[in-house]
């Protein structure tokens, strides 16, 4: 059902919005929860999005505790700070860990720290939904709105209570043992602090599950705008919700476009009807609320609340338009061409940018012109939700695809999750045969042992399976003699924790490494420890080559939009703090002039937001690529768009 207004029972407790990003989620988290402390419930306004955008979208300081939003009654807010939320637990927590681990006797009491932190390093944002969690339990606030990270991050976090039960249960394996000797020589067991601490961790991931999953208090809203990538994406989203059991009733379709008299206008509507019929048709069983493109940006208090009430009522009849002044201004052009030259030397060739900023259209055209130019190019897609596919229009998958008859340019869409299950089989398998040599042999050691070590593979960390994914990149790079691998990297914040995962996996390999190595006597696990071993080796290859100024090079992705060139620097400076090598800054979708009011309008604002970024970026080469009038996608499209580079 197609429905022009979003509908908000009062006694929804926990709203959350999720979506591709670029697809407006924050604004449309800020507007509801503008509604929601209109009308008079105390209103928690959350991020847990790393790359948090709620004070860009507010346009006023929010900080990483609570506070409340000045001028607003009832309203309050916060950016979730997850890693400190992670301190906090490790504080309170990491003796009984130590405790537990000391029992056990499988880790040195130094290795178990690291060892279950780095087995889950979304724990530091599980963290953090459950100290919102809290707050809603003591009905400290009537209604929570979250705005969470892009799409796949957040089918990560849903995926977490499951993981931390996991961990939970490997805890209590490590107890077993313990309890079971106390019982047969003392007669007895007498649960202490480390049962307790289980026991409570236990609980509060259930309550976290029954909160997710109850009908009355929680919904979830997925927001998409109607373009194919979304829509794909957003097909992944709502299949995991549903596994889930997370209520999901409406979906927001925002930036719908009306019919004008402009040759863009026209395009952009003609290219989102026959999306918006597939909308339509894949989601019938959703509520879905349209709202319309708009000239300007949606930010600040007031353009928020007109937004809030063309969202939510469904008599609105004022113009979300004449809400907006635009500023304008002049800047000197931007050079059109894009960095070719800069980039034939290199090895590899980074591609990054906050989600729906065209990165991966980028990715396309870049090894187009590379190919072009004699070389032998592979377009490698690391991003959990690919949308290389898409974007040339046909099916890659996890093969190496040749995307072009006449020059040498390849796809591949890793399957990252497929590497580490086998990884995880060859383990087990191992630990079987193991296992299987002592049958005979008695002891209540031999069987614990064997579930414990069965079991503590099931704590490798979430995000293992990306490294594997680079360290098959390097290996594909020296097997198939490529030269040059263009990577096209899942968005910003999730960017940004694959190129810092290499550390993480090392720490935990050589850990994983050091309890293999107890258990390898004679031949036993030797094929796992040749696999990790590699690993190892691979990992040290990723972080050197990554850092390495002739071999790697990277180009950020961003477009003339006020959040979007907040979050363009964040990216930027963490980048080049990781020690990657960037100087080129590719500012995409900037609509040429022309006679529409509504396409000025726009252009006018993106002007401003032009010079913004060449004050910011003043140590970069900044080029420009130009607003289509239709989607680039397609190898045609995509060539069109190769040309601007050289
Ligand atoms: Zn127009």
């Amino acid at each position: 059902m197609t429905n022009n207004c979003l509908t908000l029972r009062k006694n929804l407790t926990f709203i959350i919005f999720s979506g591709k990003g670029g697809v407006g989620k924050t604004t449309c988290a800020c507007a509801t929860a503008l509604h929601c402390a209109k009308r008079g419930q105390k209103t928690l306004l959350a991020s847990t999005d790393p790359a948090h955008s709620l004070a860009d979208s507010l346009d006023l300081p929010v900080g990483r505790a609570i506070g409340p939003v000045d001028g607003v009654d009832n309203l309050y807010a916060i950016e979730v700070d997850a890693p400190r939320s992670l301190e906090q637990f490790k504080q309170d927590y990491g003796n009984i860990l130590k405790e537990i681990a000391n029992r056990g006797t499988y880790f040195d009491r130094d290795d178990i720290n690291d060892f279950f932190s780095l087995s889950l390093p979304g724990l530091d944002e599980l963290m953090g939904i459950m100290t919102l969690m809290d707050l809603l339990e003591s009905r400290e606030y009537d209604v929570i709105v979250l705005d969470t990270a892009p799409t796949g991050h957040t089918i990560r976090l849903l995926s977490l209570p499951d993981h931390m039960r996991e961990w939970l249960r490997v805890l209590d394996l490590m107890l077993e043992k313990r309890r079971y000797m106390a019982s047969v020589f003392a007669g007895r067991y007498v649960p202490d602090y480390t049962d307790d601490f289980i026991k409570h961790m236990a609980s509060k991931v259930s309550a976290l599950k029954n909160l997710l999953t109850d009908h009355t208090r929680t919904q979830f809203i997925p927001v998409i705008i109607p373009e194919a990538m979304s829509l794909n994406e957003t097909e992944k989203l709502v299949k995991t919700i549903k596994n889930q059991g997370i209520p999901l009733t409406q979906m927001i379709v925002n930036r719908v476009a009306s019919d004008r008299k402009c040759a863009f206008c026209q395009g952009r509507r003609a290219d989102q009807i026959n999306t918006l019929r597939e909308i339509d048709y894949k989601f019938k069983m959703l509520s879905r609320v349209h709202l319309p493109l708009l000239p300007h940006e949606v930010r600040g208090i007031s353009v928020l609340t007109v937004f809030a009430e063309r969202m939510v009522n469904p008599d609105y009849r004022g113009m979300l338009d004449a809400a907006a002044t635009v500023q304008t201004s002049t800047v000197m052009p931007i050079q059109a061409r894009l960095p070719g030259k800069e980039l034939i030397e290199k090895k590899y060739v980074i591609i990054g940018g906050k989600g729906g900023v065209g990165k991966t259209s980028v990715a396309a055209a870049t090894g187009l012109y590379l190919a072009s130019q004699g070389k032998k190019t592979l377009i490698f897609s690391t991003d959990p939700a690919h949308s290389l596919s898409d974007s040339f229009g046909c099916s890659i998958g996890n093969q190496i695809t040749s995307l072009s008859g006449s020059i040498q340019l390849y796809g591949l869409e890793i399957d990252a999750q497929r590497m580490l299950d086998e990884f995880k089989q060859q383990y087990v398998e191992e630990i079987n045969e193991v296992f299987n040599g002592f049958l005979g042999e008695s002891g209540v050691d031999v069987a614990f042992d064997r579930e414990v070590m069965t079991e503590i593979i099931s704590l490798i960390p979430p995000g293992l399976d990306e490294v594997m994914a680079l360290i098959k990149l390097m290996e594909l790079s020296d097997e198939k003699d490529y030269d040059v691998i263009i990577l096209d990297t899942a968005p910003t914040g999730h960017l940004i924790r694959m190129l810092e995962l290499p550390e993480l996996a090392m720490k935990w390999l050589h850990t994983f490494f050091k309890l293999v190595l107890k258990y390898q006597n004679g031949d036993s696990l030797q094929k796992t420890a040749d696999l990790m071993f590699e690993m190892i080796r691979g990992v040290r290859k990723v972080q050197s080559t990554l850092v390495d100024p002739d071999h790697t090079g990277f180009i950020g992705v961003t477009v003339p939009e006020a959040m979007i060139v907040e979050e363009t620097e964040k990216l930027l400076e963490s980048i080049q703090r990781l020690g990657v090598n960037s100087r080129c800054l590719v500012v995409n979708m900037v609509t040429p002039p022309n006679q529409c009011y509504f396409c000025n309008k726009v252009q006018a604002q993106q002007q401003s937001y032009m010079a913004d970024l060449r004050a910011r970026f003043t140590n970069y080469q900044m080029s420009e690529i130009p607003l289509f009038p239709h989607q680039v996608r397609g190898i045609d499209n995509l060539t069109e768009l190769a040309r601007l580079f050289g």
